[in-house]
Protein backbone atom coordinates (compact mmCIF):
# COMPACT_ATOMS: atom_id res chain seq x y z
CA UNK A 1 0.00 0.00 0.00
CA UNK A 2 1.50 3.61 -1.09
CA UNK A 3 1.93 5.82 1.84
CA UNK A 4 0.58 8.19 3.19
CA UNK A 5 1.18 12.32 2.72
CA UNK A 6 1.87 12.05 6.89
CA UNK A 7 3.63 9.07 6.25
CA UNK A 8 5.66 10.64 3.71
CA UNK A 9 6.25 13.95 5.85
CA UNK A 10 7.23 11.42 8.99
CA UNK A 11 9.69 9.41 6.57
CA UNK A 12 10.83 13.37 5.36
CA UNK A 13 10.31 12.53 1.63
CA UNK A 14 8.12 15.55 1.69
CA UNK A 15 9.55 18.76 3.91
CA UNK A 16 7.78 19.90 6.96
CA UNK A 17 8.64 21.64 9.90
CA UNK A 18 8.65 19.50 12.40
CA UNK A 19 8.01 20.16 15.97
CA UNK A 20 8.27 17.08 18.22
CA UNK A 21 8.55 13.78 17.30
CA UNK A 22 9.05 10.23 19.12
CA UNK A 23 8.15 6.51 18.73
CA UNK A 24 4.55 6.79 17.96
CA UNK A 25 3.52 10.32 17.00
CA UNK A 26 4.96 13.42 15.01
CA UNK A 27 3.98 16.93 15.15
CA UNK A 28 4.59 19.48 12.11
CA UNK A 29 2.99 22.86 11.62
CA UNK A 30 0.18 22.99 9.24
CA UNK A 31 0.95 24.12 5.57
CA UNK A 32 -1.69 26.39 5.53
CA UNK A 33 -1.83 27.95 9.34
CA UNK A 34 -5.42 28.92 10.19
CA UNK A 35 -4.07 30.67 13.33
CA UNK A 36 -0.77 32.05 14.34
CA UNK A 37 0.12 28.77 15.43
CA UNK A 38 -0.96 25.74 13.74
CA UNK A 39 0.14 22.47 14.26
CA UNK A 40 -0.72 19.05 13.60
CA UNK A 41 0.13 16.13 15.28
CA UNK A 42 -0.42 12.57 13.89
CA UNK A 43 0.65 8.86 14.84
CA UNK A 44 2.78 7.00 12.94
CA UNK A 45 0.34 4.52 12.67
CA UNK A 46 -1.80 5.43 9.93
CA UNK A 47 -5.02 5.13 10.87
CA UNK A 48 -7.49 6.89 8.31
CA UNK A 49 -9.43 8.70 10.77
CA UNK A 50 -11.00 8.51 14.27
CA UNK A 51 -13.90 6.46 13.00
CA UNK A 52 -11.67 3.53 11.71
CA UNK A 53 -9.49 3.40 14.88
CA UNK A 54 -9.94 -0.13 16.89
CA UNK A 55 -10.06 -0.49 20.33
CA UNK A 56 -6.50 -1.75 20.32
CA UNK A 57 -5.84 1.95 19.42
CA UNK A 58 -6.61 2.97 22.54
CA UNK A 59 -2.83 3.54 24.35
CA UNK A 60 -2.25 5.23 20.85
CA UNK A 61 -4.85 7.73 21.06
CA UNK A 62 -4.07 8.69 24.44
CA UNK A 63 -0.84 9.04 24.33
CA UNK A 64 -1.51 11.23 20.99
CA UNK A 65 -3.58 13.83 23.34
CA UNK A 66 -1.50 13.60 25.71
CA UNK A 67 1.59 14.72 23.42
CA UNK A 68 -0.61 17.15 21.90
CA UNK A 69 -0.96 19.05 25.42
CA UNK A 70 2.47 18.97 25.71
CA UNK A 71 3.07 20.50 21.94
CA UNK A 72 0.67 22.88 22.96
CA UNK A 73 2.43 23.83 26.13
CA UNK A 74 6.24 23.79 24.46
CA UNK A 75 4.91 26.10 22.02
CA UNK A 76 3.58 28.82 24.54
CA UNK A 77 0.00 27.98 24.10
CA UNK A 78 -0.81 27.04 27.82
CA UNK A 79 -0.96 30.37 29.77
CA UNK A 80 -4.00 31.88 27.12
CA UNK A 81 -5.13 28.32 25.84
CA UNK A 82 -5.95 26.50 22.52
CA UNK A 83 -7.72 23.98 20.71
CA UNK A 84 -7.64 20.42 19.32
CA UNK A 85 -9.81 19.64 16.55
CA UNK A 86 -10.11 16.23 14.70
CA UNK A 87 -11.84 16.63 11.47
CA UNK A 88 -13.68 13.12 10.37
CA UNK A 89 -14.86 12.41 7.11
CA UNK A 90 -16.28 14.78 4.24
CA UNK A 91 -18.73 16.56 6.64
CA UNK A 92 -16.20 17.27 9.21
CA UNK A 93 -13.94 18.66 6.57
CA UNK A 94 -11.41 16.14 6.44
CA UNK A 95 -8.85 16.35 3.71
CA UNK A 96 -6.24 13.88 4.57
CA UNK A 97 -7.02 10.38 5.24
CA UNK A 98 -4.42 9.73 8.07
CA UNK A 99 -5.54 10.78 11.43
CA UNK A 100 -4.60 14.25 12.54
CA UNK A 101 -5.05 16.34 15.56
CA UNK A 102 -4.95 19.97 14.77
CA UNK A 103 -3.80 22.42 18.12
CA UNK A 104 -5.13 25.76 16.72
CA UNK A 105 -3.56 28.86 19.24
CA UNK A 106 -2.04 32.36 19.50
CA UNK A 107 -5.20 33.96 18.93
CA UNK A 108 -8.87 33.89 20.14
CA UNK A 109 -10.74 31.21 18.03
CA UNK A 110 -14.95 31.70 17.36
CA UNK A 111 -17.22 28.94 18.52
CA UNK A 112 -19.75 28.00 17.04
CA UNK A 113 -16.59 26.25 14.04
CA UNK A 114 -18.39 27.28 10.43
P1 LIG B 1 -8.02 18.08 7.54
O1 LIG B 1 -8.75 19.04 6.65
O2 LIG B 1 -7.89 16.70 6.90
O3 LIG B 1 -8.55 18.01 8.94
O4 LIG B 1 -6.57 18.68 7.70
C1 LIG B 1 -5.54 18.43 6.82
C2 LIG B 1 -4.53 19.53 7.04
O5 LIG B 1 -3.32 19.14 6.41
C3 LIG B 1 -4.92 20.89 6.47
O6 LIG B 1 -4.99 21.85 7.50
C4 LIG B 1 -3.83 21.19 5.46
O7 LIG B 1 -3.47 22.54 5.42
C5 LIG B 1 -2.69 20.29 5.94
N1 LIG B 1 -1.79 19.88 4.89
C6 LIG B 1 -2.15 19.40 3.66
N2 LIG B 1 -1.06 19.09 2.94
C7 LIG B 1 0.02 19.38 3.74
C8 LIG B 1 1.43 19.28 3.53
O8 LIG B 1 1.93 18.84 2.49
N3 LIG B 1 2.22 19.67 4.57
C9 LIG B 1 1.72 20.15 5.74
N4 LIG B 1 2.59 20.51 6.68
N5 LIG B 1 0.39 20.26 5.95
C10 LIG B 1 -0.45 19.88 4.97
Amino acid sequence: MSKTLFERIVAREIPAQIVFEDDFVCAFRDINAQAPTHVLIVPKKPIPRIAEASPDDHKLLGHLLLKAAEVAAKLGLKENGYRLVINNGSDGGETVPHLHCHILGGRHLQWPPG
